[in-house]
């Protein structure tokens, strides 16, 4: 049977930190979901499709998919971080993530993936809640709104706190009052609150509830 560590929680709480360092302790295979909606997002604005038109998303999906491997929409190199957390691909993407249709796609995808890999951890928003379900470990990682900004100073180019805050701000309310799948903890995740908690701690306390 296949094994999967679920790892949920608003933009720029330490998911994809804490995810590669825990795979890496626990040889485990590891997937950003969140790449897949960011890899959707890009090319929709390349291509000047409206980001919000489901149909115009679905059908970019499935020529996507048509086009390349399946491996490329999830984990290939050919997207960098450039293309991929730009200011307008972080606005993109929730549109993007709004659409059901889509959602549906990816959460397949996701799923054969982890099928091929068995033992692995995955992280995004609604991995515990809709992805896997069933996943045996299930963490929820979350800190202030105005530390996970902190955080993410310096990585996003050259904005400002506020301007960094004010999108995760967005992304929040974004993630959190989508009619499908919102953000919410599953029922039986651990809810870790990292604000004030450095990797180490955060990571110890992942890594025990991994060992069960
Ligand atoms: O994790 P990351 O911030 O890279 O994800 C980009 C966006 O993709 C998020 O803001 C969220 O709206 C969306 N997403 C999602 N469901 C997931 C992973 C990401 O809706 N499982």
């Amino acid at each position: 049977p296949h094994l999967v560590v679920a790892v949920d929680g608003p933009a720029a709480a330490g998911k994809t930190t804490t995810c590669k360092a825990l795979s890496r302790r626990f040889g485990l295979g590891y997937l950003e979901s969140g790449r897949t909606y960011r890899i959707i997002a890009f090319e929709a604005l390349r291509r000047g499709l409206p980001p919000d038109n489901p149909v115009n998303v679905v059908d970019l999906c499935d020529e996507l998919l048509r086009e390349s491997r399946e491996q490329d929409l999830l984990t290939s190199g050919r997207y960098g971080s450039a293309d991929l957390r730009s200011p307008s691909v972080n606005v993109a993407v929730s549109d993007v993530a709004r659409i059901h249709e889509l959602r549906k796609r990816v959460t397949e995808l996701v799923r054969l993936w982890a099928r091929h890999q068995g033992r692995c951890i995955v992280e995004g928003r609604d991995i515990g809640t809709v992805v896997f379900p069933a996943a045996p470990v299930k963490f929820y990682l979350t800190a202030s709104p105005e530390e996970r900004a902190r955080r993410r100073l310096g990585q996003e180019g050259g904005a400002s706190y506020e301007e960094v805050l004010a999108d995760v701000v967005r992304r929040d309310e974004a993630d959190m009052s989508r009619a499908v799948s919102p953000l919410v903890p599953a029922d039986d995740a651990i809810v870790i609150d990292t604000t004030t908690m450095d990797l180490e701690e955060v990571l110890a306390r992942m890594g025990a509830a991994c060992e069960r």
